[in-house]
């Protein structure tokens, strides 16, 4: 059980629940029609006899005497000679009475019993006493009989009944017939219902199996381009195929990014190294002056610098990503802490650029402190880096409609329209030539930081004139 397919699982369950229940309807079918024949069996004896007790008229005066009683003898000896039989005994019996009817046998007796009209279709069967009203059942050669008794005078000594006779058996034919029916249509309905089970769970598998299939060529041969594609569809299967498609998608850019992240990485740092080795083996070729050995070290010492600043700022992009889910997120108040580093950052006046703050009071975010600082220093630091000589750095801070807005403006050499979408991308820098000191990650380290937050970070910039980035991250209300 425990091997077979889903498929086969719901199919034997369906196909058990379904002879049950195909069992169960088959006994009550027998047993409601047969109650229902024998019940229209019965009124249709029952009807017979009321009708041909209409049709006999007694005289009083005479039927009930010994006299009477003798002819009674007489009759029921004649078997069914009935215009002698019912001479003198005072019983007329119109031409309407029908002695055989819809397969009920009526006859008349007498009230010692004697039969003075018809015939006696179960003569020789052990009859039970005369009963007014009342159908009591009779067994005869192996057939079940229903008699049915109508008295037709009360009032005098025995009485003159009506005897009505039906057999059960064509009852019994109609229900083998109901019965012979139903054992040929119930089975063929139940193989059709279970054919079409086990297509309908077929069809329901099928994507279950794309699914399986999808994921098994996924980790046997690591192509993470593969989706399962089910199509429109919004069932269970098709939510479930579409979570997929899209863990595989997150998984597809995530290794993607990786790959891209390390090879990056490693050129950046070929870089650097190249200039080294090749400074170094220069140096070494021939005796140098002080001069040109102090000129090598000092290339050799802004290269380490540069791959320091690196391996750092990978290290701290790693770590941001990795501890994701791990960061502690508290009320952080976001002006105080923009306050501060503002104040820090001022000491630098690089290029003689002063930086100005305005904030509105008491922002707060639920953040992570460090992670808002190394965002803030990343633009702050850029827009020293990226400014003009006596320029200016606008920092401002203010809630707008349930979100904390925080700017950093500055009047430096601006971003061309063509690098604009780029610049959020690790280790693109739109200064080709590298005269400016970076590393190319500080803009991609504070887009992860705002995702974390889960805020946004935009840019606005024209070349020469200046750039303005916006930092905005849900702001607790209070
Ligand atoms: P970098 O270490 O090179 O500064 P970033 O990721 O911080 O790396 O920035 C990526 C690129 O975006 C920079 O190389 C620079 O060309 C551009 N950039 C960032 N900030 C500014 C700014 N305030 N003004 C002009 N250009 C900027």
């Amino acid at each position: 059980m425990k091997n077979m397919s889903l498929r086969a699982k719901i199919t034997l369950w369906f196909s058990a629940v379904l002879i049950v229940i195909a069992v169960i309807t088959f006994a009550v079918i027998l047993s409601v029609s047969g109650r229902v024949i024998q019940s229209s069996i019965q009124d249709q004896l029952i009807t017979a006899v009321d009708d041909n007790a209409d049709e006999v008229e007694l005289s009083h005066d005479s039927i009930f005497s010994d006299d009477a009683d003798e002819s009674d003898d007489n009759s029921h000896g004649m078997g069914s000679g009935h215009a002698s039989a019912l001479s003198g005994s005072g019983i007329e019996v119109d031409d309407d009475f029908m002695e055989n009817v819809n397969g009920v046998t009526t006859s008349i007796y007498n009230g010692s019993g004697k039969l003075i009209y018809g015939s006696d279709p179960l003569s020789g069967a052990d009859m039970p006493d005369f009963s007014d009203g009342n159908v009591s059942t009779v067994k005869y050669q192996s057939v079940t009989y229903y008699v049915y008794d109508r008295r037709l005078s009360g009032e005098h000594h025995g009485g003159i009944w009506l005897r009505g006779v039906i057999s059960d058996s064509q009852g019994t034919a109609q229900i083998s017939a109901i019965a012979r029916l139903s054992l040929i249509a119930l089975p063929l309905l139940i193989l059709i219902a279970i054919l079409g089970g086990w297509l309908i769970a077929g069809r329901s598998m099928k994507p279950v199996r794309q699914l399986t299939e999808t994921a098994e060529e996924i980790s046997q041969g690591s192509d993470l381009k593969k989706r399962i594609s089910l199509g429109k569809g919004s069932d269970e299967i098709h939510r479930l195929a579409d979570s997929f498609d899209a863990m595989f998608g997150r998984l597809d850019r995530a290794f993607t990014a990786e790959k891209q992240f390390t090879s990056d990485a490693s050129h950046e740092l070929r870089t650097p190294l190249a200039v080294i080795t090749s400074q170094c083996e220069y140096t070494l070729e021939a005796p140098r002056t002080a001069d040109e050995y102090v000129e090598a070290l000092e290339t050799v010492q802004r290269q380490s610098a540069r791959m320091t600043g690196l391996v750092s700022d990978m290290l701290s992009f790693t770590r941001i990503e990795q501890n994701a889910g791990k960061t502690v997120f508290e009320a952080v108040d976001l002006t105080a802490l923009t306050q501060s580093i503002c104040s820090d950052m001022a000491l630098i006046a690089d290029k003689g650029i002063s930086l100005r703050f305005d904030a509105e009071d008491g922002v707060t975010v639920r953040g992570n402190a460090d992670l808002l600082t190394r965002l803030l220093t990343n633009l702050i630091g850029n827009a020293y880096r990226y400014g003009r000589e006596n320029g200016h750095i606008d920092v401002t801070l203010r809630k707008e409609g349930g979100s904390a807005l925080l700017t950093v403006k500055d009047d430096g050499i601006g971003i061309s329209a063509d690098d604009l979408p780029k610049i959020f991308d690790r280790f693109y820098r739109a200064d080709k030539s590298r005269s400016v000191k970076g590393t190319g990650l500080g803009l991609s380290i504070v887009k992860e930081i705002a995702d974390l937050h889960g805020g946004t970070v935009n840019v606005e910039s024209e070349p020469g004139k200046g750039s303005k980035f916006t930092f905005k991250s849900p702001c607790i209300q209070g």
